[in-house]
C-alpha cells in the first residue's frame, strides 16, 4: 500500500484545487478541481469564499407554496406533479393577504428574502395581477422578493420586473445530457430560455439543481459548468439534496454520498465566487457536521422554517442552534449581493 505521504500532494504543490481558476470552465477542468484531495478542494473553496463573503454570515430566505399540486409537468422528483401519485392535494392560488401575513412572519423570523413558489408549468397571464400585487406587498414589508412559477414569456418577466421582483428561481436541476431522464414534458433548453427572459427583464437569477436523482458526478459538474458559463452567473445557486417523495419516480433513489455533495458545494463556490450558494432541500436529512462542512465549503444561504414547499426542513430551533454553535449569524438586508 503506498504510504499516504507519497500519494497526497503537499500544500502549495500542483494540486488542481490550488491552481488558478481556468475560465471559461469546461467539464474537464472542473472535474480536475472536483477530484482533488478533499482538504485541498475545501481549502481553496473556503479561501475564495472568504475573499468575497463574511464566512460567518448566512442569508436567510423563506419559501412559501402559493399554489400547490396538480402540475402538468412530469418532473420525476416532484411531489406536486400530477404525473406522480404522491397524494398531495392541489390548491388554488393563495390570496394576497394570506401571502403577506406569511411574509410578515418570515421577516420576524429573520428572513431577508421571501420566495413564492407555484406548481405551474407556466403562470397564466390572468394570474399576473395577483402575482404582481404579492410582489409589491412583500417588497413594501422591506423584504427581497423571489418567485418560482415555471417557465415565463418575455412579457411575463417584464411584468414581474415592473412590479419590483428581485429574484426569479428557475432550476436547471442537472446536466443537459441527464435532463431527459428526469423531465420529459419540457427541454433543458426551455429552462435556459426562461433564464434569458428573466435576465433581459433585469431580474436577478436564482438557478441550481438537485443531487441524488441517479445522475453521475459528471452530470452534477456539468450543471455547474452550464451555470458558470451563462453570460452572468446566477446571483443565487440553490444546491438541493433529493428528498425521495413516496409516489414520485425517484422515491427509491439511492442517497447521495455526503462528501460528494460537499464537493459540489465547494466546486460551486470556486466556479461562481460572487454567487450566494444556497443549501436548499434535503437539509433535514443532513447531519449538523455535514451542514457545517457545507458552510465551510462556501454555502452561505438557507431556507428557514419547518417546511420547504411540501417537504420537511430543519425548522427554526434546529437552525438557530446550529448557527449559534458555529458562531454564524444571519445577514441583514442589503448586506451582500
Ligand atoms: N414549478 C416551478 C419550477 O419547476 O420551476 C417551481 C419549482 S420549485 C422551486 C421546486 C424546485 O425545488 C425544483 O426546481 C427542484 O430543483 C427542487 N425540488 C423539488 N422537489 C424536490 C425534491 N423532492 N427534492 C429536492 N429538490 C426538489
Ligand atoms: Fe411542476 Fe415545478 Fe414540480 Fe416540475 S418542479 S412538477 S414544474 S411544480
Amino acid at each position: 500500500m503506498t504510504s499516504v505521504a507519497s500519494s497526497t500532494p503537499v500544500l502549495g504543490s500542483a494540486s488542481p484545487a490550488l491552481s488558478p481558476s481556468p475560465t471559461p470552465w469546461t467539464l474537464a477542468t472542473a472535474r480536475e478541481v472536483y477530484d482533488a484531495p478533499f482538504n485541498d478542494l475545501l481549502f481553496r473553496a473556503h479561501t475564495i469564499h472568504r475573499a468575497h463573503f463574511d464566512p460567518n454570515r448566512v442569508q436567510l430566505s423563506k419559501l412559501l407554496n402559493i399554489k400547490s399540486g396538480g402540475c402538468p409537468e412530469d418532473c420525476g422528483y416532484c411531489s406536486q406533479s400530477a404525473h406522480n401519485p404522491t397524494g398531495l392535494k392541489a390548491s388554488k392560488l393563495m390570496e394576497v393577504d394570506e401571502v403577506l401575513a406569511q411574509a410578515r412572519t418570515a421577516k420576524a423570523g429573520g428572513a431577508t428574502r421571501f420566495c413564492m413558489g407555484a406548481a405551474w408549468r407556466s403562470p397564466k397571464d390572468r394570474d399576473l395581477a395577483t402575482l404582481t400585487a404579492m410582489v409589491e406587498g412583500v417588497k413594501a414589508l422591506g423584504l427581497e422578493t423571489c418567485m418560482t412559477l415555471g417557465m415565463l414569456s418575455p412579457s411575463q418577466a417584464e411584468g414581474l420586473a415592473a412590479a419590483g421582483l428581485d429574484y426569479y428561481n428557475h432550476n436547471i436541476d442537472t446536466s443537459d445530457r441527464f435532463y431527459g431522464e428526469i423531465v420529459t414534458t419540457r427541454r433543458f433548453a426551455d429552462r435556459l430560455e426562461t433564464l434569458g427572459h428573466v435576465r433581459a427583464a433585469g431580474i436577478k437569477v436564482c438557478c441550481g439543481g438537485i443531487l441524488g436523482m441517479g445522475e453521475a458526478a459528471d452530470d452534477r459538474i456539468d450543471m455547474l459548468v452550464t451555470l458558470a458559463s451563462l453570460d452572468e452567473a446566477p446571483e443565487s445557486v440553490p444546491i438541493n439534496m433529493l428528498i425521495p417523495i413516496p409516489g414520485s419516480k425517484l422515491a427509491e433513489a439511492a442517497p447521495v454520498d455526503p462528501f460528494a455533495f460537499i464537493r459540489i458545494v465547494a466546486l460551486a463556490r470556486i466556479m461562481m465566487p460572487k454567487s450566494h450558494v444556497r443549501l436548499t432541500a434535503g437539509r433535514a436529512a443532513m447531519s449538523d457536521e455535514m451542514q457545517a462542512l457545507c458552510f465551510f465549503a462556501g454555502a452561505n444561504s438557507i431556507f428557514i422554517g419547518d417546511t420547504l414547499l411540501t417537504a420537511a426542513n430543519p425548522g427554526d430551533d434546529r437552525d438557530s442552534s446550529l448557527l449559534h454553535r458555529l458562531g454564524m449569524t444571519a445577514e441583514v438586508m442589503g448586506e451582500a449581493g
